[in-house]
C-alpha cells in the first residue's frame, strides 16, 4: 500500500516510467491520494479494506499471543478471535464453521485439496469414494484455464499415477458440461476440480451443473473460487462443493491468509501437505496466524453483507470504462463470454496490431496486466488466452482490467484516456516502423 502512492524516479511497481503529477479528488477509499497510478488491477489483488486494517490492529499491537496457548488468558482471547474469523468465513460460502481451514492462501489451499484428497483415497482404498475392489478411483478431472497452481498440483498427482484430464474450453472460455459428462462416464473419477471465476478472463462457470454431474458420478468436487468469493454469491450446498479455496487479499484483506472448505457430512478426508503440530484437525499444521484470520474474517463478513452493492457499482463502473474506450479504441474486443463474468472484469483486445506490453508501457499510469500476474514474469501469452483458442496476436494484445471496490468514476475516465492515447502512441510508432497497419491486425496469426 505504502508503495503505490508514491511516485517513482525510475521503475514503477506498475512496470512503467514515472507519471506526471495530476490533480485528483482525495476522497475515494484507502487508494485515493493525489498523483498516485490508477489501479485497475483488482484480480491480481485488492488493496486491504480500512476497516479490515482497523480489525487486525490489536492483534499485530495488543494481543500477540499464539492461539494455540490456551493455558493462558491471552491465548484463549486470540483462540477466541480466529473462531470468530471461522465464523464469517463459514458465513459467507454457507458452510459450518468447523468446516473451514486456514491456509496461507488460495495455492496452499488448491494444493491441499487436490493433492491431499488425492493421496487420502489412494492410501485408504475402500473407502467411500473408492469404488469396488478392483476398480480403483484414479482420474482427476480439470479445465485448461485453471489457476497455474491447481494444474501443476494435478501435473504432480499424475506423476505419483493418477489419471489426469484437462478438458477444454471454447471461445467463451466456460467448460462444455456435456465434455464433463463425457470425461465422468469414461472411467471412475476420485476428484473433479473446476474454478469458480476465471483469473484472467472473468468467466463464471456453471458450478451448480458441474458440482451435481461430479456427485452423479461420486467423484470429489473442489472448486477455487479465490476470484469468486466476495464477487459473486457463493453456497456450497448449491454448488454441492466438497472442497473450496479461497483467498484474502482478493476480497480486501491481507496477503498471506486463506482458507479452504472441508465438507463434513459426508466426511471428505485430507492427506496433509505438513508433518507438525496438528493444527486445524491435523490438516494443515502451522501456528494461526491470527492478525491474518481476524482480516479474513472481518473481509469475509463485509462481503457478505456488500457484495451485491458492490457489484452493482462496479459493473457500472466497468460499463463506463467500456463505453469511453470503446470511444478512444474503436474496435476494441471483449475476450470470452459476455454475459456469464464477474462484474469488475474485462479482458480487452487492442487492435492495430500492438501488443499489450507496448500499450503499458505507454501509459505508466494505469496498472492494468497483461496476463494473470502469478505468471506475468513468463513472456507467452497466457495459458489462459491460448486455451480460448485466440490468434497469437489477439492473446499478445489483450489487457487484463480489474474494477474493484474502491475504483472511482474518475479512475476510469482517466484510465481509458490514458489507455486510449497510450495505443495511438503504440500504433503510431508501429506505423513509423513498419508503415500502416490494419486496424484488425490483432484478429491475425
Ligand atoms: N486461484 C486463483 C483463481 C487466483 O486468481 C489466484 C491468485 O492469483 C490464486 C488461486 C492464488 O491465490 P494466492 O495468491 O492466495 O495463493
Amino acid at each position: 500500500m505504502a508503495a503505490i502512492g508514491r511516485a517513482y524516479g525510475g521503475t514503477t511497481p506498475c512496470g512503467g516510467r514515472d507519471f506526471p503529477a495530476r490533480r485528483r479528488r482525495a476522497t475515494w477509499g484507502p487508494m485515493s491520494r493525489p498523483n498516485r497510478p490508477i489501479y485497475l488491477d483488482n484480480h491480481a489483488t485488492t488493496p486491504v479494506d480500512p476497516r479490515v486494517l482497523a480489525a487486525m490492529r490489536p492483534w499485530w499491537e495488543e494481543n500477540f499471543a499464539n492461539p494455540g496457548s490456551v493455558e493462558h488468558a491471552m491465548g484463549r482471547a486470540a483462540e477466541a478471535a480466529v473462531e470468530a474469523a471461522r465464523g464469517h468465513v463459514a458465513e459467507l460460502i454457507g458452510a459450518a464453521p468447523n468446516e473451514i481451514l486456514f491456509t496461507s492462501g488460495a495455492t496452499e489451499s488448491n494444493n491441499l485439496a487436490i493433492k491431499g484428497a488425492a493421496r487420502f483415497v489412494r492410501a485408504n482404498e475402500g473407502s467411500r469414494f473408492a469404488a469396488a475392489a478392483g476398480d480403483p478411483r484414479r482420474r482427476v478431472i480439470t479445465l485448461a484455464t485453471e489457476h497455474k497452481c491447481v494444474l501443476e498440483s494435478v501435473r504432480d498427482l499424475a506423476a505419483e499415477g493418477f489419471e489426469p484430464v484437462v478438458l477444454p474450453v471454447g471461445r467463451s472460455g466456460l467448460l462444455d458440461t456435456a465434455a464433463l459428462e463425457a470425461a465422468l462416464s469414461e472411467a471412475p473419477t476420485l476428484l473433479v476440480s473446476v474454478m469458480a471465476v476465471n483469473n484472467e478472463i472473468g468467466v463464471v462457470q456453471d458450478l451448480a451443473a458441474i458440482g451435481a454431474a461430479a456427485k452423479r458420478h461420486g467423484a470429489i468436487f473442489h472448486t477455487d473460487a479465490a476470484q469468486a468469493a466476495g464477487r459473486v454469491p457463493v453456497d456450497v450446498e448449491e454448488i454441492r462443493a466438497d472442497l473450496l479455496s479461497l483467498s484474502g487479499h482478493k476480497i480486501y484483506g491481507p496477503k498471506g491468509i486463506g482458507a479452504l472448505y472441508v465438507r463434513r457430512r459426508p466426511r471428505v478426508r485430507l492427506a496433509p501437505l505438513f508433518s507438525g503440530g496438528g493444527q486445524e484437525r491435523g490438516m494443515r499444521s502451522g501456528t494461526l496466524a491470527a492478525p491474518l484470520i481476524v482480516g479474513l474474517g472481518e473481509a469475509c463478513r463485509i462481503a457478505a453483507t456488500e457484495a451485491m452493492l458492490d457489484a452493482g457499482r462496479i459493473a457500472g463502473q466497468r460499463d463506463r470504462f467500456l463505453a469511453a474506450l470503446r470511444a478512444e479504441v474503436p474496435g476494441v474486443e471483449v475476450n470470452a463470454d459476455a454475459e456469464r463474468r464477474v462484474a469488475g472484469n474485462l479482458s480487452l483486445a487492442f487492435p492495430g496490431g500492438v501488443t499489450a506490453g507496448a500499450i503499458m508501457a505507454a501509459a505508466p499510469e494505469v496498472c492494468v496486466s497483461t496476463g494473470s500476474a502469478c505468471s506475468s514474469a513468463e513472456v507467452e501469452p497466457s495459458h489462459v488466452l491460448r486455451a480460448l483458442g485466440l490468434p497469437e496476436a489477439r492473446a499478445r494484445a489483450t489487457l487484463r482490467i480489474g474494477i474493484g471496490r474502491f475504483t472511482s468514476p474518475a479512475d476510469v475516465d482517466l484510465a481509458a484516456a490514458a489507455l486510449g492515447a497510450a495505443w495511438r502512441r503504440a500504433v503510431s510508432s508501429l506505423e513509423s516502423a513498419r508503415g500502416p497497419v490494419s486496424a484488425g491486425a490483432a484478429e491475425q496469426g
